[in-house]
């Protein structure tokens, strides 16, 4: 397969250049971060594991499906834990823990994060005030996989080529973004059109969300921003919702869902320029798509249309 092949070269001349840059991405050939780990079917619907001595725990198909998704996208989530109480643990590798499901209801645990779906490519619905899938973060799962400072985050990043500049992500993220540089090289022999949209403005930057106390995810080196100048966010714009919304290329945000990013274009605080990695929200909606297109409950998904793919493979 040609685009398999020049991929694979790709990222083996990135990987080679982003040397130069950061003594530190000896980090990204840890096995731990790539490739992206991708759950066999029947893997992926086996009961979930719980550590022992957690008590009897109710979950929904729901929960149940998000803390599938977790496991399967995030490899330094080891087991899950429940407490008497009901709340529901993350178990690290590092044998911190996280909240999944917090006891009362929490707004910014895990289970809240993933609690809006996302939905991918073609689906541009509208965006109503309240509507942003993915904009509710949990600070102590991003804080877990991706460091709690600004000094242990940025001694994991990397610097590694975008399709018109460079990026420093940290390294967790850095597979899935050469996959996207892959993909979107392929599109631009497509469309080269599209080239005025794909110029890198920034990657990692320990800073807050503007107007906010919350840490950005470009702090967490989790998010990248593109041709900033052309995609505008809300705050600096009057125009509500924006057209940019609906006429954004879609071969550019496909290529980043396929790799497990979300869109800020898809949200009512519209963040056009906005591509932020959270595989478990992909991970979520392709399995639930699969559901709706007729498959029984319990039953495997069988792809996304466009080949025999695993529900989160890739992400
Ligand atoms: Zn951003």
């Amino acid at each position: 397969m040609p685009f398999s092949l020049s991929r694979r070269a790709f990222r083996c001349v990135a990987f080679c250049l982003s040397f130069l840059f950061f003594p530190c991405c000896l980090f990204a050939a840890d096995a731990e971060g790539l490739p992206p780990f991708a759950p066999e079917r029947e893997e992926f619907f086996q009961p979930l594991f719980f550590e022992d001595g957690s008590g009897d725990v109710q979950l929904n198909e729901e929960e149940k499906l998000d803390l599938r998704c977790l496991l399967s996208v995030y490899p330094a989530i080891r087991r899950i834990a429940a407490e008497s109480d009901g709340s529901v643990l993350l178990i690290m590798a590092d044998g911190s823990r996280v909240p999944y499901r917090s006891v009362p209801p929490a707004a910014d645990d895990v289970k809240a994060s993933m609690a809006q779906p996302y939905p991918p490519e073609p689906l541009r619905p509208p965006t109503p005030a309240g509507f942003a899938p993915g904009r509710v973060r949990s600070a102590a799962l991003l804080a877990a996989l991706y460091g709690e400072s600004q000094t242990d985050v940025r001694s994991r990043l990397v610097a590694v080529p975008f399709v018109q500049g460079t990026v420093v992500m940290h390294w967790r993220a850095v597979g899935p973004l050469m996959n996207v540089t892959a993909r979107l090289q392929a599109a631009l022999r497509e469309d080269p059109s599209l080239r005025p949209w794909l110029k890198s403005d920034g990657g990692f930057a320990w800073r807050r969300i503007a107007g906010e106390t919350r840490l950005s995810a470009h702090a967490r080196g989790i998010a990248v921003d593109i041709s900033a100048r052309r995609a505008p966010y809300w705050r600096w714009s009057k125009v509500r919702p924006h057209p940019l919304q609906q006429t954004y290329p879609a071969a550019i945000v496909r290529a980043f869902e396929e790799e497990g990013f979300i869109w800020g274009g898809k949200w009512h605080e519209y963040d056009i320029m906005h591509f932020e990695y959270r595989p478990e929200l992909l991970c979520k909606a392709r399995v639930t798509q699969g559901a709706a297109a007729g498959r029984g409950a319990g039953e495997a998904p069988t792809g996304t249309g466009e080949g025999n793919t695993l529900p989160c493979e890739g992400l």
